[in-house]
């Protein structure tokens, strides 16, 4: 009986709306938020269109979920603003061949359009409950070429670098330096960098000749890197 009526319930108009009305947010979102503030990147957007940024967010935030900014997911810890999201992932030039190092899996929602983009993310949370939470909806979502690990992001994920980029979704003092190394040459890796809680540079650190060169992108903010002692 309970099953008929789920049954019943995925294929009534009033479920199949509600999905389209998704569909339809984010592309409202891509042309009123993204779009005119400047992503150009086709992958990029496609990649915005296609992942559910609700699913990645409390059930009670889901009509708020294709507005751009940041929402909390619990934890103290935010889920990026879609325009940030989208800026950072233009940033790095993805390559449907790249191995993109992640640091902040937060809810995952990142690393889930890196992933339509790129052929792997590898991406580290430090939070246990963020960790468990975001692996096991990647997994039921079915982006299977994303790989996670509860972790210090500080020290990178050297078995399996080095990386294409690196992306960092958390404000660290400084750039990291095990990330600087996992970084391959002629790579690119997008961190905001700065005291937390206050506004941060965004800063864009390319590797070039085993040299290092930074630029600040943008100011944003960030919730803080934290560490986690060993
Ligand atoms: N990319 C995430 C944003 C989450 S906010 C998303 O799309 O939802 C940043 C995340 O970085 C938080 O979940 C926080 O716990 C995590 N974080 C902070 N310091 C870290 C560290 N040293 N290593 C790994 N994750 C860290």
């Amino acid at each position: 009986m309970a099953r008929l009526f789920i049954v019943f319930l995925l294929f009534s108009p009033l479920f199949l709306s509600s999905q389209n009305d998704y569909l339809e947010a984010r592309e409202r979102m891509i042309a009123d938020d993204i779009k005119p503030r400047g992503v150009k990147d086709k992958a990029t957007l496609n990649a915005l269109n296609e992942v559910p940024r609700h699913l990645f967010v409390p059930q009670e935030l889901w009509s708020q979920a294709y507005r751009d900014g940041p929402l909390p997911i619990g934890y103290g810890q935010t889920i990026s603003q879609p325009y940030i999201v989208a800026f950072m992932t233009e940033a790095i030039k993805p390559e449907s061949d790249f191995k993109v190092l992640e640091i902040g899996t937060g809810s995952g929602y990142q690393a889930a359009i890196l992933s339509r983009i790129v052929d792997s993310v590898y991406t580290i949370e430090i939070i246990d409950e963020l960790y468990s939470r975001s692996k096991k909806q990647l997994k039921e979502l079915g982006y299977n070429n994303i790989m996670t690990k509860s972790a210090d992001g500080y020290f990178g994920w050297e078995e399996k670098g080095p990386f294409d980029a690196i992306v960092v979704t958390a404000a660290a003092e400084f750039v990291p330096p095990p990330l600087i190394d996992q970084l391959k040459e002629g790579g690119r890796m997008i961190i905001p960098v700065g005291t937390p809680f206050a506004t941060q540079q965004l800063l864009m650190v390319t590797k070039k000749g085993g040299k290092t060169k930074s630029r600040n992108l943008m100011f944003v903010r960030f919730v803080p890197f934290t560490r986690r002692s060993e």
